[in-house]
C-alpha cells in the first residue's frame, strides 16, 4: 500500500477525501458524461476535484468569474494581523492542471429541458448531463435602509472574500486612534455561525496592539451565539475595554436597521444610533441569485434532499454549499467541502448505474480568539427527516469549554492551522504561502 502523506491523513480525518480505494469506480459510459459545476468555492472546486480524481475521463467544467478566490476562512486572521492578504487568496492554475476545464465567465441562465448554462459573455451555451449548483451567498442590501453595494464601499460588509475583505483592513489601518468600530450582525441562517464573533475578537486584537484607545461595538439582531461562553471569555479575558456587546433582548432590539455611509451612523431597531468612524455592516443573506433565477429557491435557500444534495424544487439539479438548506449543518466552508463529496460520489454512482452511496457529512468550525488560543465546533451529521422535511441530524457534537487549558487551545489552534493549509492545497492545488504573517497592505 502507498504511503499516506501528512496533507492525505489531515484530509481524511477531516471527511473531505475518501481514500482512493474507497471511491466507487465509475462505468465506462460515465467517462464521457458531461458534469458542469456552477461556482469555484469550496464546494464547486471539491465536487470538480473528487470528480476528476475519481475518474479522468470525464469531462468537468467548473465555471467561475473570479481570476483569484480570497477565502473568507482565514479573512478574520487577515484583520488581526495573522496572515496576509496574498496568503488567503488563490487562483485557479492548480485546478486546471488537475485537467478540469475552468470558465471565468457567470452563469445566467440554466435551461433544464435543453440541459444547458448559459455564460455571460461565453457566445455558447455550455451543454451538460448532470450540473451541479454551488453560488455561495448574495446579500440582502435592502435589508437595511441606506445600505447598498455603493455603500458598502465605505462601510464594508466583508462577508464575501477578495476586494470587500481588503476595503475592511485599509480601513482598519487608516483608523483613527480612538476611533469607534461598529459591527452590525446579522439574523440566522447566514453564512459562518460563529464568524462575526471570530472578527470581533480580531479586530479586537488588532485595536489593542494598533489603536489602544479605539473601541468596537457589536450590534446583534440575535439574543444568542455560536460558541457564545467561550467567546465572552474571550471578550473579557483579552478584550474588556474594548469590545461591547449589544444582543437583542426583550427590551432592546439591536437589529440594525438603517445606516449613513456619509455620516458613518448606524441605528438600531429600538432607536440607539452610533456615529463609526469605521462601520462593518454584515446584513442579512439569501442563496447566490442564479439559484433563485433557475427556481431552486423556497424562500432565501435552496430546499435539497439531504441524502445527497440534489434539489427539491427542480430536478436532476445538485444544489450545496451555502446556498443549501443544510440544516443542522452549518453554513461553513468545511461543511461545503464535506457535501461536495457526497455530491461528487452521487454523481459518479449514478453515472455508473451503481447504487448511490447514503450521505454522512461532518463539519467542524474554529475560531481563533487570541495569539495561540483557538476553540472548535463540530460533529457528524447524518440525514434524517423532520416536521415532514429533510435535516440533517448532528451526530456526537463536540465543542470548546470555557475553562479549556492553554495547552488544549494551543493544540486546538494547529489543528485550524493545519486543516486550512489541507483545505486549500486540497481546493486549489497549492500551498498557502505563509512566509509573512505580519501586517501588510494587499
Ligand atoms: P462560496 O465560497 O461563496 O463560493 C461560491 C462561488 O460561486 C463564488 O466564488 C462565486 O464567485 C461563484 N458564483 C456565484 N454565482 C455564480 C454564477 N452565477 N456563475 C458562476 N459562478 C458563480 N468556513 C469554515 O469552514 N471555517 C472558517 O473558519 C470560516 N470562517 C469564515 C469567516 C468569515 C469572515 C466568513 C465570511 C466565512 C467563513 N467561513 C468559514 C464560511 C465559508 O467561507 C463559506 O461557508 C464557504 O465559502 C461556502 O462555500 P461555497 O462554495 O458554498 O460558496
Amino acid at each position: 500500500m502507498s504511503q499516506i502523506t501528512r496533507r492525505e491523513f489531515a484530509l481524511l480525518a477531516a471527511g473531505v477525501v475518501a481514500a482512493a480505494s474507497e471511491l466507487p469506480r465509475p462505468a465506462l459510459a460515465a467517462g464521457s458524461a458531461k458534469v458542469v459545476i456552477i461556482g469555484g468555492g469550496p464546494g464547486g472546486a471539491t465536487v470538480a476535484n473528487r470528480l476528476k480524481s475519481a475518474d479522468p475521463n470525464l469531462s468537468v467544467t467548473l465555471i467561475e468569474p473570479k481570476e483569484k478566490y480570497t477565502t473568507c476562512f482565514y479573512s478574520n486572521l487577515y484583520l488581526g494581523g495573522f496572515r496576509s492578504f496574498q496568503s488567503i487568496t488563490f487562483d485557479y492554475e492548480g485546478v486546471k492542471k488537475r485537467g478540469i476545464d475552468v470558465v471565468s465567465d457567470t452563469a445566467t441562465a440554466i435551461d433544464t429541458t435543453a440541459k444547458t448554462v448559459t455564460l455571460a459573455h461565453g457566445s455558447a451555451p455550455l451543454s451538460y448531463d448532470r450540473l451541479v449548483v454551488a453560488p455561495g451567498i448574495d446579500l440582502k442590501y435592502d435589508s437595511i435602509a441606506g445600505y447598498s453595494p455603493e455603500a458598502a464601499k465605505v462601510m464594508p460588509h466583508a462577508w464575501q472574500g477578495g476586494p470587500q475583505t481588503w476595503i475592511l483592513k485599509e480601513k482598519l489601518l487608516a483608523l483613527p486612534d480612538g476611533g469607534l468600530v461598529v459591527m452590525a450582525v446579522p439574523p440566522n441562517p447566514y453564512r459562518c455561525p460563529p464568524g462575526p464573533y471570530e472578527r470581533a475578537c480580531m479586530i479586537a486584537h488588532f485595536l489593542k496592539t494598533k489603536k489602544p484607545r479605539a473601541k468596537l461595538i457589536l450590534f446583534d439582531a440575535k439574543p444568542t451565539f455560536s460558541k457564545q461562553a467561550v467567546f465572552e471569555e474571550a471578550f473579557n479575558e483579552y478584550y474588556k475595554d474594548i469590545i461591547e456587546i449589544n444582543l437583542t433582548n426583550e427590551i432592546d432590539d439591536f437589529a440594525v436597521v438603517k445606516v449613513n455611509a456619509q455620516t458613518g451612523e448606524v441605528t438600531t431597531k429600538s432607536g440607539r444610533t452610533e456615529r463609526a468612524a469605521l462601520a462593518n455592516i454584515i446584513p442579512a443573506q439569501k442563496a447566490g441569485a442564479i439559484a433563485a433565477k433557475a427556481g431552486l429557491t423556497e424562500g432565501d435557500w435552496c430546499p435539497v434532499d439531504p441524502q445527497n444534495f440534489t434539489s427539491t424544487k427542480v430536478k436532476g439539479i445538485y444544489v450545496l454549499g451555502d446556498a443549501a438548506i443544510a440544516s443542522e449543518m452549518p453554513k461553513s466552508a468545511f461543511s461545503a467541502m464535506s457535501q461536495g463529496g457526497v455530491v461528487a460520489d452521487d454523481i459518479i454512482a449514478d453515472l455508473s448505474g451503481k447504487p448511490r452511496p447514503p450521505g454522512k457529512y461532518r463539519n467542524t468550525c474554529w475560531s481563533m480568539l487570541a495569539p495561540d488560543n483557538s476553540a472548535k465546533i463540530g460533529g457528524d451529521y447524518t440525514p434524517g427527516v423532520k416536521d415532514g422535511k429533510g435535516y440533517l441530524a448532528v451526530k456526537e457534537p463536540f465543542i470548546s469549554k470555557p475553562d479549556d487549558s492553554p495547552e488544549l487551545r494551543k493544540q486546538v489552534n494547529r489543528e485550524s492551522r493545519d486543516w486550512y493549509r489541507s483545505a486549500v492545497a486540497d481546493l486549489f492545488g497549492e500551498e498557502p504561502q505563509m512566509a509573512s504573517p505580519g501586517i501588510q497592505a494587499p
